[in-house]
């Protein structure tokens, strides 16, 4: 099988000979799905001979006439040319879908693979080697985060999309440095009594030619390239400080909500950022809440749980956001040393169905059965209150009370109480 730059060299006489001619190449980056998984678990001896019977497997389908090349560990290149039109392209690319899963005896057991295929196709994708070998790995990306065992062709909607995240994700490390970021905040009350009780920290970004962000459009990002953590840690201490501030104003002391990602607990030192920024701004513990999402459930149960136990220790309130909507182990749920659970939105937003009644009545119950309490997350209308009070939830968040605002109004907010 010919290395990558003896591929390179085909490619690109393919190409110069496809341009004389009017035709088509289409060029395949291949990948097998959860190779890593077998591998480790087969060993590497195995994992080379179920390589090797792939290689026979690509070389069988594309027989004289493309060009194949091994790049990575378990991804592949193919050169297809005189390709007539996309239809050409897809019937090839289904017989190596269907080949490459055909069950293999190997280590006396029989496997099953599947991979994934991003496909570009010269000249409309490119007319380099660069070009159409990077378009087909973004397209080849695109087939693994749907699920793997597919394909997709490049599109410029997807060279958009990655030059946009490129874009952004410089962007967003420009507004670390320049603290482009800003919190609104949203009530929460007390069902029975109407009370203001606690506020949730939403981050916002203020970009600098388009405007106010939401948390949609750049978390992912941050996430990704890690800036996550810088960010999560500003929140928590503008957070921690605002409520400082509304308290030293005279007005009665509140809970201040900050939203926890779950890389931002798995990066470990949770603990002595909340503890730095508690004695740094001299917020009581008891009034600051993490409110951390369901995907903790179920990563690394043992140490989630020795975790949110020290987080707890230092006095703050833990609460478990947008409850039923992710990965509720309800196996672990009462492991979990938490205060509060939030009944996501989804499951108010439809409360007038007999359904979402009863999920609703469900979180509640489960909730109080483990000694939490329940909060619903976007209550719109009085109706949906009623629906809550009978169910006996105890808090309530959403636009019949306030939208999320910036500090200064939500302080006229409180006053006007
Ligand atoms: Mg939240």
């Amino acid at each position: 099988m010919p290395n990558q730059l003896a591929f390179k060299d085909r490619l690109e006489l393919t190409i110069a000979l496809a341009n004389n001619q009017h035709n088509k190449v289409a060029v395949l980056d291949l990948d097998l799905d959860n190779f890593k998984l077998l591998n480790n678990s087969l060993g590497f001896h195995a994992g080379d001979e179920l390589l090797k019977k792939i290689a026979t497997e690509l070389k069988t389908c594309i027989s004289d006439t493309g060009t194949l090349c091994r790049v990575g560990s378990d991804e592949f290149l193919i050169a297809l040319p005189n390709c007539v039109d996309e239809q050409t392209i897809t019937t090839f690319v289904c017989t190596i879908l269907k080949s490459v899963s055909q069950p293999i005896q190997l280590a006396k057991q029989t496997l099953s693979l599947s991979c994934s295929i991003g496909i570009s196709v010269f000249p409309d994708d490119g007319n380099n080697y660069n070009d159409l070998i990077n378009r087909a790995s973004e397209a080849r990306r695109l087939a693994k985060k749907n699920g793997g065992n597919g394909y997709y062709y490049f599109t410029e909607q997807l060279n958009k999309n990655s030059l946009e995240f490129l874009c952004l994700s410089h962007q967003l490390r420009d507004a670390v440095v320049k603290n482009q970021f800003v919190l609104h905040y949203q009530p929460q009350l007390d069902l029975v009594s109407g009370r203001i009780i606690g506020a949730e920290a939403l981050i916002r970004w203020q970009h600098p030619t388009e405007g106010l962000l939401y948390p949609a459009k750049f978390i992912d990002i941050a996430e990704q390239t890690g800036l996550i953590t810088e960010i999560g840690i500003w929140a928590l201490k503008e957070a921690c400080q605002q409520a400082v501030t509304w308290q030293k104003s005279g007005i009665e002391p509140i809970t201040v909500s900050v939203n926890v990602s779950a890389l931002q607990l798995r990066r470990g030192n949770m603990v002595s950022v909340v503890q730095t920024i508690l004695n740094e701004t001299g917020l009581e513990p008891r009034f600051l809440e993490l409110e951390l999402t369901e995907s903790i459930l179920i990563e690394n149960i043992e140490q989630t749980v020795l975790q949110l136990n020290q987080l707890k220790a230092l006095g703050i309130k833990l609460s478990i956001d947008d409850f039923g909507t992710g990965y509720s182990n309800l196996a672990y749920l009462h492991k979990f040393n938490i205060d509060k659970l939030k009944i996501d939105q989804s499951f108010v937003r439809n409360i007038d169905t007999p359904a979402n009644q009863a999920i609703v009545l469900a979180i509640v119950q489960i909730g109080h059965a483990l000694g939490y309490r329940v909060i619903a997350e976007g209550v719109e209308t009085e109706a949906m209150k009623t629906h809550l009070l009978t169910s006996q939830c105890d808090e309530a968040q959403g636009y019949l009370f306030a939208k999320p605002i910036p500090s200064p109004l939500f302080y006229e907010f409180l006053l006007a109480r």
